[in-house]
């Protein structure tokens, strides 16, 4: 409330215009700290592939004389410079999303073709796991958005289900209408998030096992990608996983008005 400051979990009752003030300084400090830790993450995270690109170099001077590890070396520099790439790539959008700019129209966006889109994108990085992606549930929703910003968010789910997945498992997307929002769901059968993780894993740069997400080239900013997104629609992301079964990964949007409603679910309220 205006009339208190937030102190942990308990509300400390102030005179008004005090603690106004008070509350003031506390957001502008929290907002300080968080843009702080983004760019000294964002350093650290740099470092990294600019780092390895600087060794690789130097250990292909070194073995002028051997083709193959020449070879070897520059399929490694080519691999560092594309996640350096996506790294760039994604700080980008992120930034993008998260303010500053104002959101492009919104405007119908046919839901079979984000998904269609996104299977597209997804399917060089499936098929090199041999794994399937199944597209599924109800044909013909319209959303309010913009489709770019949708493709991405869908394309990043999947790709997530897709590096975090082991075997020839089947991947899923479906689509459903509900309360007025298009439920885009991305299931898969991987490794699933640990409990304590669950929540977490949409904030930058969080990542379950560092190790893991680094060998899977991940960036830690995907998912706080899919969370802007949700949010600048109006809508929400949310996660259902259970480790060693799998996750399911929700994305809801506003329905447009007039769009086809679920003959199975409730009443389209647009
Ligand atoms: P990353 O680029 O590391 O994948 P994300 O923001 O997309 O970054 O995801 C954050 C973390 O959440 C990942 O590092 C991973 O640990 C976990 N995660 C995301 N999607 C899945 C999934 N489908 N299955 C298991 N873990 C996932």
């Amino acid at each position: 409330g205006v009339h208190g400051v937030r102190l942990h979990s308990g509300t400390v009752p102030l005179p008004g215009p005090v603690a106004l003030v008070l509350q003031d300084i506390t957001e502008t400090r929290r907002t300080e700290a968080v843009r702080r830790d983004f760019v000294a993450n964002v350093g650290h995270e740099l470092k990294t592939p600019v780092g390895a690109l600087a060794l690789l170099a130097e250990a292909i001077e070194q073995a002028a004389d051997d083709p193959e590890a020449v070879q070897r070396f520059a399929g490694r520099i080519a691999r560092e410079s594309d996640r350096l790439g996506r790294l760039v790539r994604e700080l980008i959008d992120l930034s993008r999303l998260q303010g500053g700019e104002p959101l492009p129209e919104l405007v119908p966006v046919e839901v079979d073709d984000v998904i269609a889109e996104a299977v597209d994108r997804t399917r060089t990085a499936a098929r090199a796991k041999d794994l399937q992606i199944a597209v599924g549930g109800h044909a013909g929703l319209v959303v309010r958005g913009v489709e770019s910003q949708l493709v991405t968010a869908v394309t990043n789910l999947l790709a997530n289900a897709v590096a975090y997945s082991e075997g020839a498992n089947r991947i899923a997307v479906a689509a459903r209408a509900r309360s007025g929002f298009a439920e885009i769901a991305v299931t898969d059968s991987g490794v699933g998030i640990p409990r304590k993780d669950r929540q977490r894993v949409f904030e930058r740069f969080y990542r379950v096992d560092q190790s893991r997400a680094t060998s899977t080239g991940g960036t830690g900013l995907g998912l706080a990608i899919v969370k802007h997104v949700a949010s600048n629609h109006g809508g929400s992301v949310t996660v259902w996983s259970e480790e060693g079964l799998g996750s399911t990964f929700t994305l809801r949007i506003p329905l447009s008005s007039g769009a086809t409603s679920d003959p199975h679910g409730e009443p389209v309220a647009a």
